[in-house]
């Protein structure tokens, strides 16, 4: 990709006039840098229980082993209360409330909306095509100079797909305005992350959390990459002390053995695989999407009371059918082999 093609941006410019003008909170760990023994400046309780002190501000130790597993710069990485908040926050980073917009293709992951309904953000809303890819004709049409943010979805909750590396590109290049990716599926997909792409675009920022292929989805811990420009404006603007120390301790335990995770990956990709094959030999579903993901999107032929049916087997699924273009659609996380046989017998006796 030829960064000749791509419009100057100035992603600074896009940056709320408010937030660029104020002086983030100066938390005590924040203005001490190097090592002392006797810590009396953050009213703590000397007394050790495990967790007496404020944990790092910045989360060094986990985005230096972070950065290695990510081939990442360390300062090019926002660590947060799940990528949730990392969403929240681009959103009062950039949008004016009351005045900017972002833009979502549905269908889509739903926190996109919430964070920006809560901070008086109008949404422009576009759908995927049929087949769950980028519609750039329409989403062309929809943006305008209010819009801030366009937030992506790939693979694609609840379609389970990749959007196309080739539309992204263009739409890269095309928008004047931050291009999220929420990567939150990557690590169960054949595809390369756009992490890789952030010295090409400063324009974008990359989400991918600890909630999946992790196993962590107890812990919270979402990541944000972008230029370290975008990465300050998160630190200005978050919550002092945003990651406890129990779960920083945990996560760099976690990417100190990767190899779990991608075990675990690997077993999910086969199960995957199993429950794709059994779902379609099933003569009340009609459809399975092909899935880049830990889930399958299913079209079933009464797809509320198939969901109905499984909650009294005591099996929950999620019912999307009341979402933009998955009409009688359930979607389905891939569980342990005895949890996926248990809903395909559930299925085969409905
Ligand atoms: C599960 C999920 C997340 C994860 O959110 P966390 O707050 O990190 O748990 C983010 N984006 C999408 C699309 C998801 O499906």
């Amino acid at each position: 990709m030829s960064s000749t093609t791509r419009p100057f941006i100035d992603v600074s410019s896009l940056v709320r006039k408010n937030i660029l003008a104020m002086k983030p909170y100066s938390s005590a760990r924040d203005e001490f840098k190097g090592e002392a023994e006797v810590f009396l400046d953050a009213n703590e309780n000397p007394y050790p229980s495990p967790f007496n002190r404020y944990p790092d501000p910045l989360q060094w130790k986990v985005k230096e082993k972070l950065s290695l597993v990510k081939k990442v710069n360390p300062k090019q990485i926002f660590l947060g209360n799940g990528s949730d908040e990392a969403i929240d926050l681009l959103i009062r980073a950039f949008c004016e409330p009351g005045k900017d917009s972002i833009i979502i293709t549905e269908p889509t992951y739903g926190m996109y909306s919430v964070c920006a309904e809560v901070n008086a953000v109008d949404i422009k809303k576009t759908q995927l095509t049929p087949d769950f890819d980028l519609d750039l004709t329409t989403f062309t049409k929809t943006f305008d100079a209010t819009t801030k943010i366009l937030f992506l979805c790939s693979p694609n909750n609840p379609s389970g797909n990749l959007l196309s590396r080739d539309k992204i590109y263009q739409v890269l290049r095309k928008f004047y305005g931050i291009v999220v990716i929420d990567e939150a599926y990557i690590d169960f997909a054949d595809s390369k992350s756009f992490i890789a792409e952030l010295d090409q675009f400063p324009n974008l920022v990359v989400l991918q959390t600890f909630s999946k292929a992790w196993g962590l989805a107890g812990l919270r811990l979402g990541m944000a990459f972008a230029s370290e420009y975008i990465i300050s404006i998160l630190n200005k603007i978050k919550y002092p002390y945003n990651v406890n120390i129990q779960t920083q301790e945990l996560a760099v335990d976690a990417l100190e053995n990767a190899y779990r995770k991608d075990i675990w990956v690997d077993e999910i990709l086969r199960q995957r695989d199993k429950l794709v094959r059994d779902l379609k030999g099933l003569k009340q579903v009609e459809k399975v999407f092909p899935s880049d993901a830990n889930f399958v999107l299913a079209r079933v032929k009464d797809a509320p009371s198939v969901y109905r049916y499984l909650m009294e087997e005591k099996i929950i699924v999620r019912d999307r059918s009341k979402v933009a273009l998955c009409y009688n659609c359930l979607r389905i996380t891939v569980g342990t082999p005895e949890e996926n046989s248990k809903l395909i017998k559930a299925l085969q006796a409905y």
